[in-house]
């Protein structure tokens, strides 16, 4: 047990068990109704990109997506082989500002797990405990949840002018969760922010499983990967919900 990465795994979604994919790529995971993160894009609408993923379910439980590698290489396929119907899930890279966890037992798990540094705010009329992570993320959603993003995209020409926040509307486990897409101030795309956005691995590789850490911009080699022998660090409850 142990290694390096294993304590937010249980906040993402691994790669599922069919395509052999298996990511370590920490990603954009709001968990409850109302939570919600503050957002800088660094990737531009017309580099979003785009993969079909097949819903890995082994009996109800949910191991979280795989891609299918019908579309993505050509090669067989096991759950388009089984019938498993497939979606479009997009990929860009973000860097998170904030987090902001509403103030629920799970939250507050999570927090002391992860020991997370914070302070309770209030937006509106919530209490929210608020992180500033300040991590690269990738954001990995059903195509469902895009049409906020390309509307404002088509209408502005650009997702990379100010920073948004990005809001679950769904309590955990809810089959038609919706997500709100807030544009805040407009501000300036640093030179940090372009730095950090051109050392970044191509949103193909990481998809595609060529690259599973944002350590280094190298393909997973044969250095040995701890985690081969656990999936998941801890799978009770972690289940329970889709958070596409
Ligand atoms: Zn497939």
């Amino acid at each position: 047990m142990g290694g390096r990465g294993v304590e937010s795994d249980e906040d993402e979604i691994t790669g599922g068990g069919g395509g052999g994919q298996r990511t370590f790529i920490p990603r954009v995971m709001l968990r409850d109704d109302g939570e919600f993160c503050r957002i800088r894009f660094l990737t531009e609408h017309d580099d979003i990109f785009w993969e079909l993923h097949h819903k890995n379910m082994v009996g109800k439980d949910f191991r979280g997506y795989a891609l299918c590698t019908k579309s993505a290489t050509g090669e067989d396929c096991a759950f388009c082989n089984d019938g498993v119907p497939a979606n479009k899930h997009y990929f860009a890279w973000v860097y998170e500002l904030s987090h902001f966890y509403p103030l629920t037992e799970r939250a507050k798990e999570t927090i002391k797990r992860r020991e997370l540094k914070g302070k309770k705010v209030k937006e509106g009329k919530q209490t929210f405990y608020r992180v500033d992570t300040e991590e690269v993320l990738l954001m990995q959603y059903s195509g469902y949840h895009f049409g906020a993003v390309e509307k404002r995209a088509e209408r502005h020409g650009t997702l990379l002018d100010r920073p948004f926040e990005w809001i679950r509307n769904g309590q955990p486990g809810d089959t038609d969760t919706s997500y709100i897409f807030e544009a805040l101030d407009e501000e300036p795309f640093s030179k940090e922010l372009k730095k950090i956005a051109t050392d970044l691995p191509d949103l193909e590789d990481i998809v595609l499983g060529r690259v599973s850490s944002l350590d280094t911009k190298e393909a997973a080699s044969d250095d040995a990967d701890p985690f081969e022998e656990e999936p998941a660090e801890k799978n009770n409850g972690a289940n329970e919900e889709e958070p596409f």
